[in-house]
């Protein structure tokens, strides 16, 4: 039998988080750095965002929540997957995990964001465990997902990194302190931008979590973590570094002098 050729590392970066307009809160900045410096960019929701409305059919908000994440997307210069699950219905599964890894092993990534491991919800945190799966087992000729037609065993193990929760806080209230800080001061008002794609979340979060204005919560938590960084505006995240996962920090070899180390975390 043919042994698989080992593919090699590609300048793509894979952002994969649950929620339509999550990576626009916690992550848009850095990616709108790294598209800057040249890297294919590729963001990924896992739901379709069937929940997402109080009076709009599932079907109606799903159409229209891709449109916006589409919308969004182009503004940052990316190609977009939707992996069709549902709203409060990620599951850690081997159905889920197939899909998130046939998407590692499609895009080939170098470096992944992802959602927090602990954040305030739970379709966040599921997304966190599975994008750790199938970074973790994306190389591995022996794991079949199922899906045809079955795209290649990566050849490396991305680095993964962390967004920080949304809030800044676990379920318990605690504080999650980020490790590293990106300096998001000169890219802000386009993140701004592709958050205001997504039209049809300012009245679901008003009504559901009392979030009254979609944009400002944006501005304070950017604020909030360009004070610990001491720059205008900031988003912080953690790499992963349990066994197996490359541990030199790539995020800060690529975007230089953007990231600080936030002090008393890991280094
Ligand atoms: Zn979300």
């Amino acid at each position: 039998m043919a042994r698989s050729r080992v593919r090699g590392k590609e300048n793509t970066i894979l952002a994969v988080f649950a929620h339509a307009d999550d990576m626009e809160f916690v992550a848009a900045g850095t990616l709108l750095h790294l598209a800057d410096r040249g890297f294919k960019l590729h963001t990924a929701i896992m739901t379709r965002g069937n929940c997402g409305s109080t009076h709009d059919a599932p079907a109606v908000i799903a159409r229209i929540r891709r449109r916006e994440a589409t919308d969004s997307a182009r503004l940052l210069g990316a190609s977009f997957t939707c992996l069709e699950e549902d709203d409060l219905n990620i599951f850690y599964d081997k159905r889920t995990l197939g899909k998130v890894m046939e998407l590692v092993r499609r895009v080939n990534p170098r470096l992944v964001l992802t959602h927090s491991p602990s954040d305030y919800m739970v379709d966040h945190e599921t997304t966190s465990h599975l994008a750790q799966t199938a970074c973790f087992g994306a190389l591995a000729p022996n794991y079949k997902t199922g899906v045809r037609p079955a795209a290649r065993p990566t050849g490396f193990i991305p680095h993964l990194y962390y967004a920080a929760p949304m809030g800044g806080r676990d379920i318990l209230g605690s504080p999650v302190r980020s490790s590293l800080l990106v300096d998001t001061s000169d890219v802000f008002d386009r993140q701004m931008e592709m958050l205001a794609c997504h039209k049809s979340q300012r009245e679901w979060l008003l009504a559901h979590l009392g979030m009254d204005n979609y944009t400002e919560f944006l501005r304070r938590r950017s604020e909030e973590q360009g004070r610990e960084a001491g720059v205008a505006f900031a988003e912080g995240f953690r790499q992963h570094l349990g066994g197996g996962f490359p541990s030199d920090d790539e995020l800060t070899h690529i975007l230089g002098e953007r990231v600080i180390k936030n002090p008393g975390t890991q280094t």
